[in-house]
């Protein structure tokens, strides 16, 4: 099954059981200036948790019940791409949503349903299993009344079935609740592990997890009080990418068919086949071509702050990759149009601002390549004196930042690769100091300023009657 069939069939699948159905929301998030991204399907939707009257323009009527696809980026999962066969930075999230409306049991049965009937995904139910809160006895009833094994259950605590993670005992107040968690388990062509092995590692190749249904039941109160709420809510986010996988059998995502034409791009780029899991480097520069497109084609610009420096990060870090694999020239801006022409259908964005993204990327490749050569010199020969085992101190890496822009987790991903960790205190430290010196600097050149201006304003008036414009605007950049 396609991946644009299984996005397709889910929505359906919700509108079906009284859902409207919207499209994603940017990954800029719109009135919540405490998040970088949106990193959930629910993110852009949390005042409707909260009691706003759920009315959504062009849509007549009140909507407790709502369903999207929503692009969603997760930064802490950058260090992943590349190296788990499940972790994208940005990727598609399936939910559904109820606004103090349905609750527990119809948000398992019909995750059931959708999962398992042959009318929807069909798959095979012996190999789902799940995981629930400690003590959500209720959750444990509407699981095994749909046919789960209590053995195929497993109970967890709250650092690993509550949302947020651990709020019974270290907040934050407010709305929270239990989750569960549905895996497959793609069989032994996947590894030899077994269910219990999963929960004792957490880890595992063969049991993926799917789909996590949020039951924010309580309000939280100071001491770790859970109070009900009158009206619970349902909160669900499906992977669609890892769906797709599962659905089509693959090794893992990126042999999806939404991402074969990206790996094939980079074949032809590069003339090196790929191989699987040991092309890190395709890997990597495919998830992040993806990445880059939807998280410019949003508005943000490469910068050195918050949204606009990660998405930089996320560019070098494919450039790096690509000159790995003998690219010498920009090449991120063609994979940009790959990904318009493959997902621009659904998310119209990416080919509506393909061109100023395009050019973006360009630009910013151009100018990182012309760095990234020399710096990769001058962090051989500084590793070329050490041995594995060895610490890359601060200050060199520091040095690296400073003078070629070359980002701290990029010296620290090469330096891995020779068994060599990087003293990142003493890079902090480092960045420190400098800043103490610019802000210094700054503090006197102002002074200078004001001082030649005073000298300025008092030439003026000797020369008496000529206005002096200058100092006005002068002042006004002080
Ligand atoms: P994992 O344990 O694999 O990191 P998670 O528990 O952090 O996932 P949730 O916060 O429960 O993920 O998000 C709901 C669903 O979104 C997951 O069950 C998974 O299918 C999907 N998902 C989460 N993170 C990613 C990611 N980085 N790339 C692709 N899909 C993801
Ligand atoms: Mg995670
Ligand atoms: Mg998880
Ligand atoms: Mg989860």
């Amino acid at each position: 099954m396609k991946t644009a069939e299984i996005r397709e069939k889910f929505l359906q699948f919700f509108e079906s059981k009284g859902h409207l159905r919207l499209p994603s929301f940017s990954v800029v998030p719109q009135d919540d200036p405490t998040l970088l991204f949106i990193n959930a399907g629910m993110t852009p939707l949390k005042p409707y948790f909260l009691g706003k009257k759920p009315v959504f323009p062009g849509h007549e009527g009140e909507w407790y019940r709502v369903t999207t696809c929503q692009k969603s980026v997760r930064t802490g999962d950058i260090e992943n791409v590349g190296r788990t066969n499940r972790h994208q930075t940005v990727f598609e999230m399936l939910g559904n949503f109820s606004f103090g409306d349905y609750f527990k049991k119809e948000a398992i049965e019909w995750a059931w349903e959708f999962l398992t009937d042959p009318k929807w995904l069909g798959l095979d139910p012996a190999r789902i299993y799940v995981t629930i809160y400690k003590d959500d006895d209720e959750a444990f009833e509407h699981w095994t009344r749909v046919g789960v094994p209590p053995e195929k259950i497993h109970r967890f605590d709250a650092d690993e079935n509550f949302w947020p993670q651990n709020a019974p005992t270290k907040g934050p107040n407010g709305p929270c609740g239990p989750c569960s968690e549905i895996y497959y388990d793609r069989g032994p062509a996947f590894g030899s592990d077994t269910w219990a092995d999963y929960y004792e590692t957490r880890e595992s190749n063969r049991f993926v997890e799917l789909w996590n249904l949020v039951f924010p039941q309580y309000d939280r109160k100071d001491g770790g009080v859970l109070e009900p709420l009158p009206k619970p809510n349902i909160d669900t986010g499906m992977g669609l990418a890892r769906v797709a996988m599962v659905l089509q059998g693959v090794t893992d995502f990126y042999e999806t068919d939404e991402f074969q034409p990206l790996i094939a791009k980079i074949v032809e780029l590069t003339g090196i086949s790929y191989e699987g899991p040991s092309s890190v480097a395709h890997r990597v520069i495919a998830e992040h071509a993806r990445a880059v497109a939807f998280i410019l084609s949003d508005g943000v610009h490469f910068s050195n702050t918050g949204r606009g420096y990660v998405v930089r990060r996320l560019l070098r870090r494919a450039v790096r990759f690509g000159y790995l694999l003998g690219l010498r020239e920009p090449f991120m801006f063609k994979l940009a149009g790959v990904v318009a022409e493959v997902m621009g259908g659904v998310y119209p964005e990416l080919k509506e601002h393909l061109e100023g993204v395009q050019k973006q990327i360009k630009i910013e490749e151009e100018q990182f390549l012309r760095t990234l050569e020399s710096g990769i010199k001058r962090l051989d020969a500084m590793l070329a004196g050490l041995a594995p085992g060895d610490t890359l101190a601060g200050r060199d890496a520091f040095t690296l930042y400073d003078t070629y822009g070359f980002p701290l987790d990029l010296t620290i991903e090469i330096a891995g690769e020779h068994g060599i960790q990087v003293d990142t205190e003493g890079f902090e430290r480092a960045l420190e100091e400098q800043q103490e010196r610019a802000r210094a600097a700054a503090a006197f050149s102002k002074e200078l300023f004001k001082r030649s201006n005073e000298a300025l304003a008092a030439l003026a008036a000797d020369y008496g009657g000529t206005k002096f414009v200058g100092y006005e605007s002068l002042e006004a950049q002080a």
